[in-house]
């Protein structure tokens, strides 16, 4: 560090002590335990003793880290109970995860604030390292987990601010509603320094190491070549491009505010292109990796909904922003907020796509507007939503025969002005019987998604002043809104599958059966529940490899989906056990069923046996049907799953029913004899 540079990181310390309740920057923000695994070494020969020791000395998050080895999510056939074994079951990687955001965690969880909404807060750290973590594996970054611990860290300084700050954050923000200068400035002017500069402090007094400490004090400026912390600059670009993608995704820090500052260095430093082609796939895994925060700390971030009202805001506030800029010239009087806002309305494109058509109409009183999607098959234009309706069957303009402006719309990606006395063959303005028209392409992730054209034909006014800029800017809302829809539905979709097998993974099962169960006692009459278990699975783990063992798992879901009539339920319960619901049965129907899906596996088994040394496969099926003395979804489950088990026990390869068992086996997970 030149003697500048410690003159001004000095400067800021100062400045940074005098604004904090406590004396030393030592805050116990970042308890000396998180700093230890922050600095784990990456030998990994030694890497798993340490972080094993490192968890042993703090028994609350040693227990923490149990329950979440042997919770169900783990599949783990045995119970784990020493920390060396967790730490060798899930990996060094994940467990350190795990325990570092535990601990900031508990260090936010339960405070009161007015402004600052920890939750929230709590959800953009997450968000912004895991995304980080996927970008720098997809960039084949050299230690991801690093840089997710420095998404992480990024914005503590703000944390800092928050809960040991003389003034706080919230006492910030309360402070800002009416401000339209950037975030950065206006922390400045409250606290005398910014949260990146708070956080540059607190990391070095904490002697993080560079690339965490370079994170969070550049995270929102990039550094040039003079500056110590240029070596980290992919690291800080990774973090910076999560940090504006959360943004986008409705997740930021805090709930005021535009888009963070993205300098045009991270687009050089980072090659978006790949990223691009690649952000629906990361931003799927990141959403899967916040699930299970989810899950692990049992809290309810805010839904779907909230973080749609959040961007709406955010979008707000940019338009805002946009207008006051001052770099169109003249002020605009028009209020666009209506366009701008309605693809924000419904994450369902069959509601928000007309929705914002019918709001342009009105905001720029057009007196058409069409929109067009791109259809990749036909390489054609097809009219999807026009107002006022166009009568006639359909409306396909045919891209390879486009000339002109109209060309340069959708191969350049930019808004075009076209009028009749430059291009009075445009067949748009011959049909429309128009003067001039303009058309915006609509972008999803950069790629073109559609097209608005809009005229004012009858009034024949002219398309005078901002009018491209500002449909632009809603156009931009529109592309963003489809991106999340897509996302959305992706999302809503997987969620509800299990990733080996697309079945229903057990959460779905087990929220449809409680939805069944909600229904009056006489429909419930009928209903047979199956469990499904592979006998003696583990072998062909042991013999053949888990690859091979993940291959008999798919087999026996496909043949479940074959014998399975559609209005009937399937899905994987854990590991190797499967579970079925048939509707409207009886015994002998259910037990002719379950006897057919045990004989097709064991012949399957019998002809791939060459391929999974010898082994044969064979499933033990137990089966429950409802009667009245279960009152609960899950008393059907333990009554199937006994039954299984009393099938293993028999000798396996066989379907027994929760009726055939002697009354004596037959012991509710209630602890009450039931069905005699
Ligand atoms: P039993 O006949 O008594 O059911 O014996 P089993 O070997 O089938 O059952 P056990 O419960 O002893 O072992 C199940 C094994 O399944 C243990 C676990 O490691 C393995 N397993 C769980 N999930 C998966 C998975 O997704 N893929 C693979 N390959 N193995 C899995
Ligand atoms: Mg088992
Ligand atoms: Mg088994």
């Amino acid at each position: 560090m030149t003697g500048a540079e410690s003159e001004e990181l000095d400067r800021i310390k100062m400045a940074a002590q005098a604004i904090l309740k406590s004396e030393s920057l030592n805050l116990q923000l970042m308890p000396a335990i998180a700093v230890k695994l922050v600095n784990l070494t990456r030998d990994e020969t030694v890497r798993l003793d340490a972080l094993a020791k490192i968890i042993e000395t703090d028994p609350a998050l040693a227990i923490k880290v149990l329950q979440t080895v042997n919770s169900a999510a783990y599949c783990l056939p045995n119970k784990v109970t020493s920390i060396r074994r967790a730490v060798h079951l899930l990996g060094t990687d994940e467990v350190r995860r795990l325990a570092l955001s535990m601990l900031l965690f508990s260090r936010m969880i339960r405070r009161e604030s007015k402004g600052f909404d920890f939750l929230f807060f709590w959800q953009h750290c997450l968000f912004v390292a895991e995304l980080s973590r996927q970008v720098a594996i997809a960039l084949n970054h050299a230690d991801p987990e690093m840089v997710y611990t420095a998404g992480l860290l990024h914005d503590i300084g703000k944390l800092a601010l928050e809960t040991h700050g003389k003034m706080t954050y919230s006492q910030f923000i309360a402070s800002l509603p009416d401000s339209e200068h950037p975030l950065l400035e206006e922390e400045r002017r409250f606290f005398g320094i910014t949260h990146d500069e708070m956080g540059w402090v607190l990391c070095r007094e904490w002697q993080l190491p560079a690339p965490i400490v370079a994170v969070a004090a550049c995270h929102h400026a990039l550094p040039d070549s003079g500056s110590p912390y240029y070596p980290c600059r992919t690291e800080i670009a990774i973090v910076a491009f999560a940090n504006y993608t959360a943004w986008l995704q409705g997740i930021s820090s805090i709930s005021h505010a535009g888009p963070p500052q993205l300098s045009p260095l991270v687009f050089e430093l980072l090659p978006i292109d790949v990223l691009e082609l690649e952000l629906e796939s990361l931003l799927l895994e990141t959403d899967k990796a916040m699930q299970a925060a989810r899950e692990f700390y049992s809290i309810a971030f805010p839904d779907v909904n909230s973080l749609r009202a959040r961007l709406l805001q955010a979008s707000i506030t940019m338009s805002r922003i946009h207008h006051h800029a001052g770099e169109f010239g003249s002020r605009s009087t028009r209020n666009i907020s209506a366009s701008l806002t309605a693809p924000h309305q419904s994450l369902d494109p069959a509601y928000f796509v007309p929705w914002t058509l019918e709001m342009i109409m009105q905001d720029f009183e057009f007196d058409r507007v069409i929109l067009f999607s791109v259809n990749p098959q036909r390489r054609s234009l097809a009219a999807a939503h026009a107002y006022p309706e166009i009568h006639e069957r359909a409306l396909e303009i045919d891209i390879g025969c486009l000339s002109g402006k109209l060309l340069d719309c959708l191969r350049e990606k930019k808004a075009v002005l076209i009028d009749a006395a430059l291009e009075p063959k445009n067949p748009l303005l011959q049909k429309f019987n128009t003067a001039e028209f303009i058309a915006v392409p609509v972008l999803r992730h950069r790629r073109l998604a559609g097209m608005i054209y809009a005229d004012y034909a009858i009034k024949q006014k002219s398309m005078a002043g901002r009018i491209l800029e500002e449909i632009v800017a809603v156009a931009e809302q529109l592309g963003i809104a489809l991106m999340n829809a897509k996302h959305y539905e992706m999302q809503r979709q997987q969620a509800q599958l299990d990733s080996l097998t697309q079945l229903y993974n057990r959460r779905m099962l087990e929220c449809s059966l409680s939805q069944i169960f909600q229904r009056p006692a006489y429909e419930l009459k009928g209903i047979a529940l199956g469990f499904v278990d592979i006998d003696h699975f583990k072998s062909f783990n042991d013999q053949c490899g888990h690859q091979k063992g993940d291959e008999i798992i798919r087999l026996v879901a496909d043949m479940l989906k074959r014998l399975t009539r559609p209005g009937d339920l399937i899905g994987r319960f854990g590991g190797e056990e499967f579970l079925f619901v048939l509707m409207n049965t009886d015994e002998d129907d259910v037990r002719a069923y379950a006897e057919r899906i045990r004989l097709e596996i064991e012949r399957r088994g019998e002809v791939l046996k060459p391929r999974f040394q010898q082994l044969g496969l064979t499933v033990s099926i137990g089966v429950a049907l409802y009667q009245s003395d279960f009152g609960h979804y899950t008393d059907l489950i333990e009554a199937a799953d006994q039954t299984m088990y009393r099938a293993k026990m028999a000798g396996r390869n066989r379907v027994i029913l929760f009726s055939d068992l002697p009354p004596g086996c037959k012991t509710s997970a209630l602890g009450r004899n039931i069905g005699n």
